[in-house]
């Protein structure tokens, strides 16, 4: 696989771009860090879980599906888990709760993750299941000077790394830690952080050489990235506000531990899937879970399909912010109606057969997948016109981009009432239904209404309602049987 096409990724730590290079061809490896499992995940959680999954698919394609490692972790130790187990089982002995929160928590993502469309990463580590590799890398870094114990904490030194801070490039008077000085006094200095914390008699624990207590967050992944993917290598991914502290904790603990010039060579990190110009995030309650979104009728008045989800996720770079809204589940569904419907139409056709990614492919560029998508739209219509060739590029792509069901997608129209093959009347529906918006917005409802009739008589009843997110008026609609 030496001569595989090169593929470009931006990398946070040099601020460029450059041509990825695995340190061993024949094991690639690539780390994300994965859920806090006390609640459904958002669909700002779904966005690093769709765009890691497409570089996992494209490491596979390009050096065999065998040569990629992909750990993706769980964290099921944390306070967040701690309170919602009381909360939520409060007649349980503490640990059996927090075994019910993390496992229910754990299948209800797994579940979310297939729905759209992601493949299982190679290894998918708990927490709780890797207590001795943290408790081994904390003595180490103690050992070595770069950690000591105050308060009944352990604590990370950071003054005792050289170039602590290169990932976020943050000098130390940027840390806003500097603001909980006053909290914190047993801290030699402000951006310290904890390794290791004692628990009390309610709080979950493990014995350890400082007594007994638990990790705190940041080491974890130091653990369980040692663990499967060894000192240094080769990709780090999550979403953007990860970058500090948590990843610049990351590579401080792990190269310290380990004496190391680097913990992964190259790290990625996706945008924010944003509502109203806003970060979507639990503790902000803008948020919308991925479990809501697919299978209840809150967002819109209707369910959408993980794949229309996961393509409207990709339409922007991944290092772009999303504006999250209907109209963007709206337009994505166009697409994928149509792609399902050429798919369906090519495979009868019998047109695949295997398929090897152009290495002009701007999917190599840094995973750019609008012009990718242009192109796949294109490439279905000669298809459809009897270019073998192109169909076989398009039915490809389906593939690789985690597309592979997206004829399923046949189902949801028809539950619409309106077979995938029926596009005419689709675009009937649609523009009549954008004629009669023009209508309503210049108040000439006279005109609205008679087009609103003309439907129904149809048999399309109209239902008028606003975007969640952006309050636009939006007209949905569904087959009167
Ligand atoms: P958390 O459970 O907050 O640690 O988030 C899990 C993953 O989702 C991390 O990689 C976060 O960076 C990512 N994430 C959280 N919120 C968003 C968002 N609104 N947009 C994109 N990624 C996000
Ligand atoms: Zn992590």
């Amino acid at each position: 696989m030496a001569d595989a096409p090169h593929l470009m990724l931006y990398n946070t730590l040099t601020r460029e771009k450059a041509a990825f290079q695995p340190i061993d061809a024949q094991n690639v490896r690539l780390y994300v860090c994965g859920p806090t499992v006390y609640d459904f995940a958002h669909i700002g959680n779904a966005r690093p879980v769709i765009v890691f999954d497409v570089l996992f698919r494209l490491l596979r394609h390009l050096y065999g599906a065998d040569h990629v490692t992909y750990v993706r972790n769980i964290t099921d130790v944390d306070d967040k888990i701690n309170a919602r187990a009381l909360r939520d089982y409060p007649s349980l002995p503490l640990n059996d709760a927090i075994r019910a929160v993390t496992e229910k928590t754990e299948k209800q993502f797994r579940a979310d993750a297939a729905a759209l469309g992601s493949l299982s990463p190679t290894v998918e580590p708990r927490a709780t299941e890797n207590i001795a590799e943290m408790i081994a890398i904390t003595e180490a870094l103690i050992a070595k000077g770069h950690a000591y114990v105050a308060a009944g904490e352990v604590l990370f030194d950071t003054t005792s790394m050289a170039d602590y801070g290169a990932l976020s490039r943050r000098n130390l008077e940027d840390q806003q830690a500097g603001a909980r000085i006053a909290v914190d006094a047993h801290k030699r200095s402000a951006g310290d952080f904890v390794l290791w914390k004692l628990s009390s008699e309610d709080e979950p624990g493990w014995e350890s050489p400082w007594g007994r207590g638990r990790p705190g967050w940041h080491i974890e992944c130091s653990a369980m990235s040692h663990r499967y993917l060894g000192e240094t290598f080769d990709i780090h991914g999550g979403g953007l506000d990860l970058i500090f502290p948590h990843h610049e904790n990351e590579i401080a603990q792990s190269r310290c531990a380990h004496g190391t010039a680097a913990m992964a060579r190259v790290w990625m990190h996706n945008g924010f899937l944003q509502i109203e110009g806003r970060k979507m995030s639990k503790s902000d309650g803008n948020f919308v879970t991925i479990h809501e979104l697919l299978e209840t009728e809150t967002f819109g008045g209707r369910r959408w399909p993980g794949a229309v989800l996961r393509l409207a996720m990709l339409m922007t770079h991944y290092r772009q912010p999303i504006d999250f809204s209907l109209k963007r589940l709206e337009e994505a569904q166009a697409l994928a109606r149509r792609w399902a419907d050429a798919k369906i139409k090519l495979v009868e056709a019998g047109a695949a057969t295997p398929f090897v990614l152009d290495p002009g492919s701007p999917l190599l560029d840094d995973l750019n997948l609008s012009p990718v998508f242009a192109g796949m739209s294109q490439m279905a219509a000669e298809g459809l016109k009897g270019d073998g060739e192109a169909a076989r590029s398009f039915l490809g792509l389906l593939d690789l981009l985690g597309f592979e069901t997206i004829e399923s997608l046949s189902q949801a129209a028809s539950d619409l009432g309106l077979s995938l093959g029926d596009e005419e009347k689709w675009a009937s529906v649609t523009a009549r239904i954008a004629e009669r918006r023009d209508h309503l917005a210049a108040r000439n409802f006279a005109e609205a209404d008679r087009i609103r009739d003309a439907l129904l008589s149809e048999g399309i009843q109209l239902k008028d309602g606003k975007d969640p997110v952006t309050g636009e008026r939006v007209t949905t609609w569904e087959i009167k049987r």
